[in-house]
């Protein structure tokens, strides 16, 4: 075969793969958006994702603008047999949104947000980030279950789970997803809903990006606009303190009351006081919706039995909140993360968090626990994919820092954190908050799950032909 006819996919010496130049132009000729290439003015922009931890070459980034691209693109990967990544938000932690040598289906283009006031509902593009879906309902009064951080992509962030502020209220986000749209592996597109294809609406919610690639998400909204919610921060002294009276709290608290404990330090600018700035503290992002009228009597009791060093608890439009810490994680930095799920808070294990929380490397890192109880777990472990609706929270260690330098430091401090708290948690972790960690990882956090799982897999993805996620393996 001549050279100039054919093209090593990743641009790089350990291309393994090669496409005909004239198939690769036949894509390109098709899209309606761009396929960038190495060499390309984007490409360097294109292959970025959040996680500056992550470095992948891809050979060839389709990135699509409608739901025809997306099938071409799917086409081209089964034709050519390529390695094949989607990419949403970009967020994932392990990069899983793009890959090396392959083809990233880059949905980023497809963001658009249409909401239906009087049916509640928004249908939301493949591509579009929570703060698409949060500026679009906020203007009707309505919201629906994210996360907590309006530049994370809907695509992951739901096909995961979905776990925030609105999880005690409303349930996690594929609770409130009533419908997708899917370019199967066969180029096939679908809908998954509660008529149709329902074992695939039910391995989505909660199954990841295995299934196919979802070009628009159809999810029940909620009445929810001005919520009563913000930071507490208390000493380091209080911390194991607060986290004994938090573990009980928490079971017991109104659905309407949602709030997550954090190790943490305090960034060191506005408007944050300056005898707080710099300090490794505890702190509770709370956020109430219920009424309005209610709140501070809600919050009476809470800062009564621990004044807080900072309190920013006060009414704030729901779209504020989410991007309440946009600014403090810009893309790029190092991102190392470390998951479980917990059933309980014990003795043994506040004493392990506060050996680790204390010792938070760089200003960035942080430790969560987040509830995953309330409204999440009126749904049965086995009625959606997403298994653990017997934890009560989803514990994250993330050792986060801009600078390349520190990379091992904060991967040392969250391995080791992780390391004393594993043998204390329920066995799996959330999907969405880990890194690649092998099959048996995947296994745990499905549970029984995973066998049902599988065998829709056999149906819907026979090749594993999208198996650049967590990935859930074919049934024999
Ligand atoms: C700063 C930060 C904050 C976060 N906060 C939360 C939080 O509050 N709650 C929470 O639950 N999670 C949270 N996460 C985790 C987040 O859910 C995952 O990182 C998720 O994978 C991000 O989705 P994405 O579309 O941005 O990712 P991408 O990297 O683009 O994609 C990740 C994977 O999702 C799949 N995928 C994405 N879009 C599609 C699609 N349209 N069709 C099919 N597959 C698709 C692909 O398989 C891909 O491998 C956070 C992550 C970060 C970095």
């Amino acid at each position: 075969m001549l050279k100039e006819e054919h093209i090593g996919l990743s641009g790089r010496s350990t291309a393994a793969v090669v496409v005909a130049k004239e198939a690769i132009d036949t894509l390109k000729a098709s899209l309606r958006g761009e396929l960038i290439q190495p060499g390309d003015e984007d490409y360097e922009a294109a292959r970025k994702v959040y996680n500056g931890m992550i470095d992948k070459h891809p050979a060839l980034i389709a990135r699509c603008a409608d739901v025809a691209d997306v099938i071409a693109a799917v086409n081209f990967g089964r034709e050519n047999n390529l390695l094949v990544s989607i990419r949403g938000g970009g967020h994932n932690a392990g990069g899983l949104g793009i890959c090396d040598d392959g083809l990233v289906i880059d949905l980023s283009r497809i963001r658009y947000t249409h909401v239906d006031p009087a049916a509640g509902t928004v249908r939301v593009g493949g591509g579009s980030t929570w703060g698409d879906v949060d500026h679009a309902t906020h203007a009707f009064g309505l919201a629906v279950p994210c996360g907590i951080i309006s530049t994370t992509g809907v695509g992951g962030l739901t096909l995961g789970g979905g776990l925030g502020y609105l999880t005690r209220k409303c349930g996690l986000a594929i609770d409130n997803l009533m419908a997708a749209d899917v370019v199967l592996a066969n180029g096939q597109l679908v809908t998954a809903d509660e008529q149709q294809h329902e074992d695939l609406l039910w391995a989505l919610r909660g199954g990841g990006g295995n299934f196919g690639v979802v070009t628009s998400f159809l999810f029940k909204a909620h009445p929810i606009q001005t919520v009563y919610a913000g930071p507490m921060f208390w000493d380091l002294e209080q911390a194991a303190e607060v986290m004994r009276w938090y573990r009980q709290f928490i079971t017991e608290a109104p659905n309407a009351l949602y709030g997550f404990f954090a190790f943490l330090i305090v960034p060191p600018g506005p408007p944050f006081p300056e005898h707080l700035r710099n300090k490794n503290m505890c702190g509770m992002l709370w956020c109430y919706t219920g009424p309005l009228e209610q709140a501070e009597e809600t919050f009476k009791p809470i800062r009564a039995l621990f004044p807080p060093a900072l309190d920013f608890v006060g009414p704030i439009p729901h779209p504020m909140l989410q991007s309440m810490f946009d600014a403090l994680y810009p893309p790029g930095m190092q991102w190392y993360w470390k998951a479980d799920f917990v059933n309980e808070l014990s003795d043994e294990a506040i004493r392990l968090h506060l050996k680790h929380g204390s010792q938070i490397p760089t200003m960035h890192s942080t430790m969560h626990l987040y509830p995953v109880n309330g409204a999440a777990h009126r749904v049965g472990k086995n009625d959606t994919a997403w298994s653990y609706r017997d934890a009560t929270w989803a514990q994250v260690i993330v050792g986060v820092d801009p600078d390349p330098a520190n990379k091992d430091r904060i991967t040392d401090w969250a391995r080791q954190y992780w390391d004393d708290l594993h043998p204390l948690s329920a066995g799996g972790a959330y999907v969405n908050f880990m890194m690649e960690e092998g099959e048996d990882r995947v296994k745990a956090s499905y549970r029984d799950n995973y066998e049902r799982l599988a065998a829709i897999k056999r149906k819907y993805d026979p090749t594993n032909f999208f198996r650049v996620n967590q990935n859930i393996k074919p049934a024999v």
